[in-house]
């Protein structure tokens, strides 16, 4: 049987030099911010049953509980520097820890970030990473950011990690090539760092949010913080491949208010344009322009001729949802 601390060292140990001073081992880690950067931190937990299903594929699970993190310092316009890992395992499995940790630094590696410290416990399966990353001081992408006459813009696609859902909840049916492809955007989602690193460098984008609990009710955080409203032309938003091929009220429902999408949703002023389009081209992330703040309060959800939609959609809500 696999002590704590040998399965630790085995799966969660490596050694290879990082950016951090001090990593796994101590009481602390020790971080040491480039001169003059700020740390942006974010905080994101899996629990099974609730953000995952029962037996999922541990690889994808690894690099799903890493990702949505990643894509917090995306959203933010930060460089990820390092993160923790606090794991609460039903038991030690030598074949479920191997690929979960084969997933999650395999994304690690991608982006230069380093596990440096954790906790470990027995208990239902539940998986928390802490990220740290770095910015510049003042080209934080925030919440509260976002002014009238700005462009709305999406990275990417929407709905497709929502229509999977969907198929595996049996409320849609979808043939197996289509829910697989549908599926990868639900189990292995790209978190947009470049794209988060290149709106914040100019700084390009004014207010920024990833969009986890879909579109609509994350749009609005941006709305309250900012204390404007928006006007969103529904038919513009970019659907996902597999949901593209769906009836046109499905896809405004999982487009607008789908979930588990993380991509980008951002505003940046109208001289803007060109750059932001030239910033997608750079970093390989389509952005699509599909609205705009407005200073009289409320969200405006527009079809692609300008007329006002009476469309009743919702963000995700855990405990709304029961
Ligand atoms: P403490 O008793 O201070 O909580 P632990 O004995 O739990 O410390 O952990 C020992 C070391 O291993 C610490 O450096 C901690 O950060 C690290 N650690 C524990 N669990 C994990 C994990 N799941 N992933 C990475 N590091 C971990
Ligand atoms: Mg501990």
């Amino acid at each position: 049987m696999l002590s704590e601390f040998d399965l630790i060292k085995r799966y969660f140990h490596r050694d290879r030099p990082g950016q951090a001073v001090l990593g796994i081992g101590d009481d602390c880690a020790l971080l040491q911010p480039a001169p003059g950067r700020q740390l942006a931190i974010s905080s994101d937990m899996l629990v099974e049953g609730r953000h995952f299903f029962a037996g999922a594929d541990p690889r994808m699970l690894g690099h799903k509980a890493l990702a949505v993190n990643l894509s917090d310092l995306a959203a933010m316009g930060a460089r990820p520097v390092a993160f923790t890992l606090s794991l609460a395992l039903p038991q030690a499995d030598p074949a479920w820890l191997e690929d979960f940790s084969q997933g999650l630094f395999a994304l690690a590696d991608e982006y230069g970030c380093e596990l440096v410290g954790g906790d470990t416990t027995k208990g239902p399966l539940n998986i928390c990473i802490t990220v740290f990353g770095e910015l510049q001081p003042g080209h934080a992408l925030r919440r509260d950011a976002a002014r009238a006459g700005d462009d709305i813009w999406i990275s990417g696609t929407l709905g497709d990690a929502r229509l999977a859902l969907a198929a595996y909840l049996d409320e849609i049916a979808l043939d197996p090539g289509a829910l697989d492809q549908a599926g990868l955007r639900m189990h292995m989602p790209a978190p947009r760092v470049a794209l988060g690193l290149a709106l914040a460098a100019a700084p390009l984008a004014h207010a920024a949010l990833d969009i986890s609990d879909g579109l609509v009710g994350d749009l609005g955080h941006i709305l309250a913080a900012s204390n404007v409203g928006a006007t969103l032309d529904v038919d513009a938003l970019p659907a996902g491949p597999v949901l593209a091929r769906q009836s046109a009220a499905l896809r405004r429902r999982f487009t607008a208010a789908g979930g588990d999408d993380y991509e980008l949703c951002f505003t940046a002023p109208r001289d803007a344009r060109d750059a932001v389009l030239a910033a997608g081209r750079e970093t390989g992330t389509a952005v699509t322009r599909v609205g705009t703040i407005d200073a009289a309060p409320g969200l405006r959800l527009v079809d692609a001729a300008g007329q006002l939609l009476d469309l009743r959609l919702a963000g995700w809500d855990h405990f709304a949802a029961g």
